[in-house]
């Protein structure tokens, strides 16, 4: 499997784009604003972009999904319930005083337990909201498992609750019910920082000690 991961975007966010070598498939996973690094990784490898997802709908990790969906022509897919807060990515922009992205129509909602296929690869969705009532993580299935966890789980740490609808219990929970439940080898790529593993995060991260 291809895996590149880009930090995009004045806050880099960990833009993470999945290539299958025999279909020459791939989905992006949180493109950010840096359309042009992202169509250079396609490129590359030969890619074509099967699906563009966001983990969840702040702006760096969705500044850039129109101008991505206009150039590859995949569809755009995230969870309803982050709808309100990509509509209003103007107000985001305007909190950050940056210029407004473009904004387009999502193509597919995700729910948990959905499977994205591209290729011989499957991605399931986790349903994990708290630090926004509409984020998910992303397993990959098989001898290559990974999470992606977005802004849910970091290495030492985990997402602020403090913005747009992001709860504390809630983030707990979900890490908690949907991603301590996995393998301690299991690699986490989270959407800002170095990668790292479930037992790493379940020994030392010390917003998990009272889970
Ligand atoms: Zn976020
Ligand atoms: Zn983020």
């Amino acid at each position: 499997m291809i895996h590149e991961i880009l930090p995009v975007g004045m806050l880099a966010c960990n833009c993470s784009i999945l290539g299958d070598e025999a279909t020459r498939e791939a989905i992006i996973i949180d493109p950010g604003d840096e359309v042009e690094r992202v169509e250079d990784v396609l490129k590359k490898h030969n890619l074509v972009a099967r699906y563009i997802i966001a983990t969840h709908a702040h702006i760096d990790h969705v500044g850039g999904i129109a101008r991505l969906h206009r150039v590859t022509g995949a569809p755009v897919l995230m969870h309803e319930s982050d709808l309100p807060l990509y509509e209003n990515v103007a107000a985001q922009a305007a909190w950050l005083g940056i210029a407004p992205p473009e904004v387009v129509t999502v193509d597919q909602f995700l729910s948990d337990g959905d499977a994205l296929r591209w290729g011989s690869r499957v991605l399931e969705v986790l349903a994990t909201p708290g630090h926004s009532p509409g984020s998910v993580s992303l397993h990959l299935l098989g001898p290559e498992c990974r999470i992606f966890s977005g802004d849910t789980l970091f290495q030492g740490s985990i997402g602020r609750t403090d913005l747009w609808g992001g709860s504390y219990l809630e983030i707990l929970r979900s890490i908690k019910d949907k991603l301590l439940q996995f393998p301690e080898t299991t690699p986490v790529f989270p959407g800002h920082g170095p990668p790292t593993t479930i037992g790493a995060e379940r020994e030392d991260n010390p917003f998990l000690k009272q889970l």
